[in-house]
C-alpha cells in the first residue's frame, strides 16, 4: 500500500490533536508515515503509533528551533524523496501552510490548502474545501506530483488504530537558505488554560450583545463548563472587550469545531466566513430576525444574560 506522509505538529514530543486527525485521514489514503522534527521523537512515536503511524521518520537539529520554516521544508523534502508518498498531509496552521507551499514548489507538486475533508479517490486523494464564506464546497484532486494537502483542525475524528510507530532516523542536509531567518527571541503567551481557538472541539463566542469586557465572564463560564475555547466577533474585539487573537471571521481566525455557540452575534457575512464550517451551530440572540438564525442547527431567541448562565448550570449539573 502507498505511504502517506504526515507532518507532526508537536511541542517537545507532545503531539497536538490536529496531527492525530491527519493520521485518521492518512489511513483512508494509504499507510501513514509520520515525520517528526525536533526533540521528543520517542515519546511522540508511541502516540503516533497508537493512531496508525507505521513509521516515524525523525530528525533533530538546532536549526529546527533556531530558524524559521526552511529547515523543516528541507527535512520534509528529504522525507518525501526517500518515501515517494501518495500524499503529504500538513496541519493548516500559518506555519503549516508556509511549509506546505514551499514543499509543493520544491517537489513540483500541486497543493490544496485548508481542506475540511479528504477522501481516497480513483485519481488520488479528493480534498473538500469551503469557499466564498462557506457558501460553496469544492472538491479537488491534485493532477501533478504527490499531492500536498493542508487540513484544517477538526476535519476528522481522532481514532485509535494501533501500528508499529517505529522510529527511523531521517537524514537531512540543510540548504543555504535554511539559516536565512533566525529566531532571536520567544515570549510565551500567558496560558488561559483553555484549548487553542483554531483546534478546539467546542467554541463559545460572544459579540456586541455581550455589552462590555466585564460581561465576557458569562461567555467564559459557559466555555469552561464545556472545556471550550472562547471566540469573539469583530465588534466585541474592536470595542476592546476581548483580545484580537480571539476574533473569529474573515479578518480573524477560521474555526471549524464540532460545536460553535454564538452569543449576541448577529451573523454578518464576515463573521460567518470564520465559523460556517462548524459541524453544529447554536445561537443565542434576542432578535428572532438576526441573520445568524439562518445558519444554525439550534437557535434560542432570548437575552443571553438569562439564557447562557442557565445553560452553564445545566452543563455543570449533567457533568455531575
Ligand atoms: C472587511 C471586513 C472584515 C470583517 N471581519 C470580521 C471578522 O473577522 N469577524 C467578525 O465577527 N466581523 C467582521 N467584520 C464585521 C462584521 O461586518 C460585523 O460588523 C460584526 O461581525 C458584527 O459583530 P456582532 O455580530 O457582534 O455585532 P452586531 O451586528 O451589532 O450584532 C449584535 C447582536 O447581538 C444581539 N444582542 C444584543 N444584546 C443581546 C442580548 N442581551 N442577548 C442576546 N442577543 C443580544 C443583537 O440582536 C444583534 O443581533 C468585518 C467587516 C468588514 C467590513
Amino acid at each position: 500500500m502507498a505511504e502517506v506522509l504526515v507532518y507532526v505538529d508537536h511541542v517537545d514530543g507532545a503531539v497536538r490533536k490536529p496531527t492525530l486527525e491527519l493520521l485518521t485521514i492518512a489511513r483512508r489514503i494509504g499507510e501513514p508515515v509520520a515525520v517528526h522534527l525536533g526533540p521528543g521523537a520517542e515519546a511522540a512515536a508511541k502516540v503516533l503509533g497508537e493512531h496508525g503511524a507505521t513509521r516515524v521518520l525523525a530528525a533533530d537539529a538546532p536549526e529546527f528551533a533556531d530558524y524559521l520554516v526552511v529547515p523543516k521544508v528541507d527535512a520534509l523534502e528529504a522525507a518525501a524523496k526517500a518515501v515517494g508518498p501518495a500524499a503529504v498531509l500538513v496541519p493548516s496552521s500559518a506555519e503549516g501552510k508556509e511549509i506546505a507551499a514551499r514543499l509543493a514548489l520544491r517537489l513540483g507538486s500541486g497543493i490544496i490548502t485548508d481542506a475540511v475533508d479528504v477522501e481516497a479517490g480513483a485519481d488520488g486523494p479528493v480534498a473538500t474545501q469551503s469557499a466564498f464564506a462557506a457558501a460553496f464546497s469544492t472538491r479537488s484532486t491534485v493532477r501533478k506530483g504527490a499531492p500536498v494537502i493542508t487540513v484544517k483542525p477538526n476535519a476528522a475524528p481522532v481514532e485509535a488504530a494501533p501500528a508499529a510507530g517505529a522510529v527511523e532516523p531521517l537524514e537531512v542536509s540543510f540548504g543555504e537558505l535554511a539559516t536565512g531567518t533566525k529566531v532571536v527571541s520567544r515570549t510565551p503567551r500567558q496560558s488561559t488554560g483553555r484549548p487553542e481557538l483554531t483546534e478546539a472541539a467546542i467554541v463559545v463566542s460572544g459579540g456586541r450583545g455581550v455589552n462590555g469586557a466585564e460581561n465576557f465572564s458569562v461567555i467564559e463560564a459557559l466555555a469552561d463548563s464545556l472545556g471550550a475555547a472562547v471566540g469573539a466577533s469583530r465588534a466585541a474585539v474592536d470595542a476592546g472587550w476581548y483580545p484580537h487573537s480571539n476574533q473569529v471571521g474573515q479578518t480573524g481566525k477560521s474555526v471549524s469545531p464540532q460545536l460553535y455557540i454564538a452569543n449576541g452575534i448577529s451573523g454578518a457575512i464576515q463573521h460567518r466566513a470564520g465559523m460556517q464550517t462548524s459541524k453544529t451551530i447554536v445561537a443565542v440572540n434576542k432578535d428572532a430576525e438576526a441573520p445568524i438564525f439562518d445558519l444554525v442547527d439550534y437557535g434560542v431567541v432570548g437575552d443571553l444574560f438569562n439564557v447562557v448562565p442557565q445553560l452553564t448550570e445545566e452543563v455543570k449539573a449533567r457533568k455531575g
